[in-house]
């Protein structure tokens, strides 16, 4: 049977984060007590006052379909977010809340991307981006960069051809938690408006940022502003991972489109989960902050340790919870690759990370921080012992 697959299935890569966590959750059903620092989401619980907006939507019989787009007192509400955070002004028609940002991104690079387009990928990146783009038949165009992984406008030059369609920006970026500093957004922007290039960018880990200050490109002037969706989600911010519910604002006409496409697909994000977003969006934000000044602590306790190992090249992160960990000096001999060193750290030790192969970047592998304190010291603890045993 498998011959009558079209190539679009073929080629399509299943996420290597999503199949690494499954193996780790057999792991430990089985027994084995792994620490899993592979996985990119809050070990946190959803805040309580967001659950009880859940548990109330349902109890009051808010179960049926909403608009395509979201309920309107959502979107309003992400109106008035992308004013006061981003200095962004969406009208709530401009807004397409979905069920996730995943297929958000989906939408959008459908919407946007066919055949003989181009979209300009900076790497180290997230593996759907790649897929999705690959889904509409366009060609992710790689810029490489090394670490402290600084994405500028001048590595974007090097990259437009007439047939560029789409830069796609992700800052704070997974996997690699660097920023895009304020000036080589202006550049970016300037590139994008005189090369009539659409911008896609993910905002995902805007809140978890270790004391720079996070810029949306859309609000850097007007023409930019015509020419990009800002995508964003609940997911890491609120952790409501599993609630799926993310979010874009974008040019009337294109989140009109991606809305159809959504109406074709899923049509609105679950009506619970939505309110649940209201009640994330309206309420206190003391719960927040406290996950944020923990990922602080968390990130400080990684540099303090991980600086210690010489083998590894250690870029502190400027936002996200990821640290990605270069590890050139330990391939070669007993471990041919990062998938090869990432494996055995498994298998010998019981911790789960992410070999660099997974976002297109071997000789490196992704920590996640989204563990107990406890979890990390102890994860170190025995990266060190896997290194020097
Ligand atoms: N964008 C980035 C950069 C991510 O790291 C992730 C999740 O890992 C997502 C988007 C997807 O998030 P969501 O749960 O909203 O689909």
């Amino acid at each position: 049977m498998k011959k009558l697959l079209t190539q679009r299935a073929k080629r399509l890569e299943p996420s290597p984060t999503f199949a690494l966590d499954a193996r780790v959750k057999q792991m430990q059903k089985e027994g084995i007590p792994v620490i899993n620092l592979g996985i990119g989401e809050p070990d946190f619980e959803t805040p309580a006052y967001i659950k009880k907006a859940g548990i109330q939507a349902i109890e009051e019989g808010y179960t049926h379909y909403t608009q395509t787009a979201g309920m309107l007192e959502l979107r309003q509400a992400l109106s008035n977010k992308f004013q006061v955070d981003n200095g962004l002004v969406y009208q709530p028609s401009q807004i397409l809340v979905g069920s996730g940002s995943k297929p958000i991104l989906y939408c959008a690079f459908q919407v946007l991307c066919e055949k003989g387009d181009e979209v300009i990928v900076p790497v180290p990146t997230w593996s759907s981006y790649v897929e999705q783009v690959k889904l509409t038949e366009a060609t992710p165009v790689f810029i490489h960069l090394e670490p402290p992984f600084k994405l500028r406008a001048d590595m974007i030059e090097q990259k437009i051809s007439p047939k560029t369609k789409v830069i796609l920006l992700n800052t704070p970026s997974n996997p690699t938690g660097a920023i895009i500093e304020k000036e080589e957004l202006e550049k970016i922007a300037q590139l994008a408006i005189k090369n009539n290039i659409w911008v896609v960018t993910d905002e995902m880990y805007e809140k978890i940022i270790y004391g720079g200050k996070h810029i949306s490109i859309a609000s850097l002037g007007k023409q930019i502003y015509e020419q990009t969706i800002t995508i964003n989600g609940f997911s890491k911010t609120y952790a409501m991972t599993g609630w799926r519910l993310g979010y874009a604002g974008g040019p009337q006409e294109i989140i009109t489109h991606m809305s159809h496409l959504q109406g074709q697909l899923t049509a609105n994000a679950s009506s619970i989960s939505q309110r649940g977003g209201l009640a994330a969006l309206t309420g206190p934000k003391k719960e927040i902050e406290k996950m944020m000044r923990e990922f602080a602590r968390r990130r400080e306790l990684l540099i303090q340790e991980l600086t210690q190992i010489p083998e590894f090249a250690v870029t502190p992160p400027e936002g996200s919870f990821f640290f990605f960990i270069g590890i050139k000096k330990l391939l070669g001999g007993k471990y041919s690759s990062s998938i090869a060193w990432c494996e055995a750290l498994l298998q010998k030790k019981h911790v789960a990370v992410i070999p660099g192969e997974a976002f297109f970047a071997p000789g490196f592998f992704r920590l996640s921080f989204a563990a107990p304190f406890e979890k990390l010291e102890e994860g170190v603890k025995k990266i060190k012992e896997f290194i020097y045993e």
